[in-house]
């Protein structure tokens, strides 16, 4: 089959590679419907160091069962499903206690250990935890929207739900990036009343205004913060969703949080350290986030996107096949496109 190889910064192809197959009783294989590029995905693609052997790479896709595994008993050939973006079996206490993304026995897709999804097709450990069959077929006016609970949909409620975003609340969204634009829509969801977006790009910003953004802020560093206090009655607000991973985006974050109020990360780190630990201790803010157990949210969030009242597969501004992929990586990279989605 055809899948997206990375093997160093820059550097990704479509190959030709071999057909995945149940290799554990647990597994299924699931025909890609719909994949994408992820904002996380960016990071190798600046900074990998070369492997020969490469990395099939992508972790979000919604597809058809093709084929289980002898142990798998939930999961079904010809079960439309989501496939999120880390494994996990679903039984662990962690499991139990809705973080599938630290189980005991999980890991995560598009990794030099397990394949990817920007592919024709891809193993799924442990089928019955990972996949959520969603028990219906295919439909075309709802693959973008169902695709995002894969990851960006779920990462963006994750960040709320960190944030402590809950009915008449004020909240930031540091990215417009389509997690930081899924937050908007998190934060919405949630009932919040005043929702504050820090991005510059045009497209971006009116999309945020479309899904519930009341005001925006294109300054940045010191000037971001002083426009979110003018915004704020000058305290801040009660939560902040931090959905770059960046130190200057952390900093920020911690900066336009009011005392008392908390900041959810979710932006994957690319430092060692947390900034903002004196602003943070003073103003008594709780920092907290990680990856997001997308498998525990979908159940909460489909019957929105079913019923039309949240549009998620909005952030999706450029669709290719998978010869364009490469393409796709390049031109998130380059802020010319949100988000790509794949149809292998
Ligand atoms: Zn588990």
């Amino acid at each position: 089959m055809r899948a997206t190889v990375m093997y160093s910064a820059g550097d990704v192809r479509i190959e030709n590679v071999p057909d995945p197959k149940i290799i554990q009783p647990t597994d299924a294989v699931i025909r890609v419907t719909r994949a994408c590029v992820c904002g996380s995905d960016l990071w190798p693609y600046q900074k990998m160091e070369r492997i020969d052997t490469g990395r099939v790479m992508g972790h979000e896709a919604i597809g058809v069962v093709e084929d289980v595994g002898a142990n798998v008993r939930t999961i079904k050939r010809g079960d439309f499903v989501i496939m999120p973006f880390a494994f996990s079996d679903g039984t662990c206490t962690f499991c139990h206690d809705g973080l599938q993304t630290s189980c005991i026995h999980g890991g995560f897709f598009g990794t030099t250990e397990v394949a990817g999804a920007q592919a024709e097709a891809v193993r799924i450990p442990l089928a019955d935890g990972t996949l959520f069959s969603l028990g219906m077929h295919a439909d075309d006016a709802l693959m973008a929207s169902l695709l995002t609970l894969s990851d960006v949909m779920g990462t963006g409620h994750h960040a709320a739900i960190i944030a402590k975003v809950t009915a008449g609340k004020s909240v930031a969204v540091v990215d417009d990036g389509a997690v930081g634009l899924c937050g908007v829509i998190a934060a919405k969801r949630l009932g919040a009343e005043q929702i504050i977006i820090l991005g510059r790009h045009a497209d971006r910003i009116a999309l945020a205004k479309d899904f519930g953004a009341t005001d925006v802020v294109s300054e940045r560093g010191d000037a971001a913060m002083e426009r979110v206090r003018e915004l704020t009655g000058g305290y801040g607000v009660h939560s902040v969703l931090e959905c770059v991973g960046l130190e200057q985006a952390m900093t920020t974050a911690i900066s336009i949080a009011r005392p008392g109020g908390a900041v959810g990360r979710v932006g994957v780190p690319q430092e060692q350290t947390i900034p903002g630990s004196e602003p943070a201790f003073y103003n008594n803010v709780t920092v907290g986030g990680g990856p997001a157990p997308v498998r525990a949210y979908i159940e909460e969030l489909l019957p929105d996107v079913l019923a039309g009242n949240i549009e998620p597969g909005r952030v999706f501004d450029r669709t290719v096949g998978l010869d364009g992929v490469p393409e796709g990586y390049r031109a998130m990279n380059d802020r010319e496109a949100i988000k790509v989605m794949v149809t292998p």
